[in-house]
């Protein structure tokens, strides 16, 4: 397999063109092409109006020895392994590994368990993809908020109900990310993503890989068991001897349900997601090991998103290029960071609150991101100093304080204001040229008064800074929308080198354990998890 990159065409090429250009660059006939599989696919346009995608293709041709020759190290000789799953271990595992949520960590960490042999049990408070749709729908057209199943909770976690944006910092050598892609493909998502440099899905799409990945985990023997919050772990005191020192350690031995019903577990993956604040408060409560950390805090912005694709790929207009995304950082006076998060090009904003009295806002896009705006988080990092509580908790209240300002300044509907009226610091009574893109019953606000003078003086600024990268981004008119306050977890869940807590047997996993943010990175944090438990414990055993 040799491996070539650069390779230049303008947007709307065919297929056809792409194979001419792989054999014109490495010299050989079409019959000496044997086969290709494109690896990247990225957008350079740096050089507005010529607009290229360029590619990272992998080649099979007949004479490989032929072909480095002639193409004098451009061509490179590349070998791929697959992902494989770890060795199974040897302590004997006595009850079937419970995980408790379905978001990408829950869900990953259970479809490599399941597919290992160790039949997991996958609770989930919400309820399966199909319903949970129904109810978000009707919360966005009614107001009436079901706890346990929202943009939040319920099958697909947090992330269901998303742009899909699959792309990660996560640098991982051993292939995971690759083999998280790869399982989407398998369950129903177009097999661009395994090559494209910002890969996406679309809610529209997610939903029915989450469906499809449920089915394969049943058939490889795991159980999901939905409307099953629990609400308390059971845990145990063990005589230890270490260093030929005494001690007791904890560890757990089971789990209790909403209903009253108790399982016992060995081995329970805590892949709770960043809003599970009543859980983080029975585990805090339980004295398991936690600590609070820091996150951003900000609003949603709007902008057409003509505006943003002329600002990116000029002003001349190409058929078969995506909806055009943007990434921006400042940085402020106050030493603060400001940056966009969560962009979603053609997207939504949407109410994503999951609390009674309590509204915080987020994006989706469907596949065909084809909406008339393009919407972003602005925030600025906060930390345990902006709380001015204690303990491993305090960031959570933080966040529960935004989020009842904004439903009280919005009188329950998702607070709007122009960014003229942001800075000027007064309720927005008329809206400009950007028409609101948003999922849920919206009102104009003060949105501004929902901050802490400093983080709203920091946000300005900050928006003002990103118009020297896109002209346009702190126009008059731009729709800011709050709160954005559910950007990673509030609290970090301690664990150890192993993935596992001082409390024996529980592995806080995921993003709301603090070790991931983002679909990707989460899937990836749960498929290391589902690595710890299958190295330490053998799979061959009578699980009950
Ligand atoms: P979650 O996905 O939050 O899953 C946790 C699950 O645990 C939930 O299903 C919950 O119901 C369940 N649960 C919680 N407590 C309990 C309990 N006590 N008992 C039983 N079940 C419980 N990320 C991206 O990478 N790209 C995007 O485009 C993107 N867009 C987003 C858009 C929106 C609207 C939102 C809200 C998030 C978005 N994210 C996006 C973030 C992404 O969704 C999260 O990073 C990801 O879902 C985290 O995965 P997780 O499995 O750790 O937690």
């Amino acid at each position: 397999m040799l491996r070539i990159s650069q390779l230049n065409l303008p947007p709307g090429h065919s297929m056809e063109e792409l194979t001419d250009k792989i054999c014109k660059f490495l010299r050989v006939r079409r019959t000496d092409l044997l086969d290709y599989e494109i690896q990247k696919k990225s957008i350079d346009a740096r050089k507005k109006p010529h607009i290229f995608f360029s590619y990272t293709v992998d080649v099979k041709v007949k004479d490989e020895r032929q072909v480095l020759q002639k193409t004098r190290g451009k061509a490179k000789k590349v070998s791929r392994l697959p992902y494989q799953a770890p060795t199974p271990g040897a302590v004997p595992l006595m009850r079937r590994p419970i995980i408790v949520g379905s978001g990408p960590a829950g869900l990953f960490c259970g479809y490599l368990l399941a597919k290992s042999g160790y039949s997991p049990i996958i609770l989930e408070r919400g309820n399966p993809v199909e319903e949970r749709l129904a109810d978000v729908e009707e919360f966005w057209r009614s107001g009436h908020l079901n706890l346990s199943s929202n943009v939040q909770f319920g099958e697909g976690g947090a992330g269901a109900f998303s742009d899909g944006k699959l792309n990660t910092l996560v640098k991982d050598a051993k292939g995971r990310n690759h083999f998280v892609l790869q399982t989407f493909v398998e369950h129903g998502a177009p097999a661009d993503i395994l090559y494209e440099q910002k890969p996406h899905i679309g809610t529209d799409i997610l939903m029915n890989v989450v469906k499809n990945m449920r089915q394969s985990i049943q058939n490889m023997g795991g159980e999901f068991r939905f409307h099953s919050q629990m609400t308390d772990i059971r845990l145990e005191n063990i005589a230890q001897i270490d260093d030929g020192n005494k001690g007791n350690v904890r560890k757990i031995s089971g789990v209790v349900l909403d209903g009253g019903e108790e399982i016992a577990a060995n081995v329970c993956v805590l892949a709770l997601g960043h809003s599970a604040r009543d859980t983080f408060q029975m585990l805090c409560a339980r004295q398991i090991p936690m600590e609070t950390k820091s996150f951003a805090v900000g609003v949603r912005i709007e902008h057409p998103q003509s505006m943003i694709t002329q600002s990116q790929y000029g002003k001349t207009i190409y058929s078969g290029l995506p909806a055009a995304s943007y990434k921006l950082t400042a940085k402020l006076k106050n030493g603060r960071g400001a940056y966009t998060f969560c962009m979603c090009p053609g997207g939504y904003v949407v109410n994503a609150s999951s609390e009674n009295k309590r509204l915080a806002v987020n994006g989706m896009s469907y596949h065909k991101r084809d909406g008339i705006n393009a919407n972003s988080a602005v925030i600025v990092t906060v930390t345990p100093e902006d709380y001015k509580g204690t303990g491993p908790l305090s960031g959570m209240e933080f966040q529960r304080m935004l989020e009842e300002r904004a439903y009280t300044v919005g009188q329950g509907k998702v607070p709007i204001q122009c960014f003229k009226d942001f800075r000027e610091n007064q309720p927005t009574k008329e809206l400009g040229g950007v028409t609101p893109q948003i999922k849920g019953d919206f009102t104009p606000a003060n949105v501004r008064s929902i901050f802490p003078k400093e983080l709203g003086d920091s946000l300005e600024e900050g928006i003002l800074l990103m118009e020297h990268k896109i002209h346009g981004f702190a126009r008059a008119d731009a729709v800011l929308s709050g709160v954005e306050s559910r950007t990673s977890s509030p609290v970090r869940i301690l664990r150890s080198a192993d993935f596992e807590s001082t409390v024996s047997g529980i592995y806080p996993c995921g993003e709301g354990a603090g070790y991931a943010g983002g679909i990707t990175s989460a899937a990836m944090d749960g498929i290391k998890t589902a690595e710890a438990i299958i190295r330490k414990y053998s799979q061959k055993l009578n699980i009950t």
